[in-house]
């Protein structure tokens, strides 16, 4: 979906929305609405119900808000102080059944500052009376609050919609009611469509739409 309508829902439901802007690492969401501009009215409506079942009030938004805008600074500086080590893999195996192409470390990662200062303190194995000392030193400090209700990825498959999200009973089942509008709203435009199967890919599309894509690799519609 285009620039502008995304923005339009992100900030009209920033809570919704909240992982919009969050790294790939954590969620399908930094991909946007992964459909064509058609459906912006299903997913806007979908989310005015989906808004509406959960009933947060303007402060409880504010707050939640606040919570991710706080954990995501609060965060970074962290993996800014102890940066994520990763160790040092490489690709070994012919590639044969009996050989199989796999990573082997070759060599560990040296710990960061602060889990050096935790193993100093603690000693190699890393112990406080009975009790075991995480290794990870200053990222055990990073931490993920509840922030409400967020949407984990909006895409399409297969010619519909396919919207995940945690779900109550309801909001369950406006998403399926959303998925089977896809099947009928022309991806493209909005306008009423039917789902077609062509050159090996499903697509939601009306009869203009589909008339112009043929014109376009010049085959019948
Ligand atoms: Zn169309």
């Amino acid at each position: 979906m285009n620039k502008e309508l995304t923005q339009k829902l992100v900030k009209r439901f920033p809570v919704l929305y909240q992982d919009y802007s969050s790294p790939m690492s954590q969620t399908c969401m930094c991909w946007g609405f992964d459909h064509g501009d058609g459906w912006f009215e299903i997913i806007w409506q979908l989310s005015l119900a989906i808004e509406e079942e959960l009933g947060y009030s303007w402060l409880q938004e504010r707050w939640f808000l606040f919570k991710k805008k706080f954990a995501r600074h609060w965060n970074d500086a962290i993996y800014k102080l102890s940066p994520v080590r990763l160790d040092k893999q490489e690709l070994v195996g012919a590639g044969t059944k009996e050989d199989p192409k796999r990573w082997v470390v070759v060599e560990k990662a040296k710990p960061t500052w602060d889990e050096r200062i935790v193993r100093l303190l603690f000693g190699e194995e890393q112990k406080l009376g009975r009790f075991k000392v995480s290794r990870s030193g200053l990222k055990r400090l990073v931490f993920f609050p509840n922030t409400g209700f967020a949407v984990q990825q909006v895409k399409e498959k297969f010619g519909t919609l396919r919207y995940y999200c945690g779900a109550t009973d309801a909001i369950d089942k406006y998403v399926r009611l959303a998925e089977r509008l896809s099947a009928v709203t022309c991806e493209n435009c909005g306008k009423s469509g039917e789902r077609t199967y062509k050159h090996g890919w499903y697509s939601a599309e009306c009869k203009d739409c589909r008339k112009q894509g043929a014109q376009a690799v010049g085959v019948e519609a």
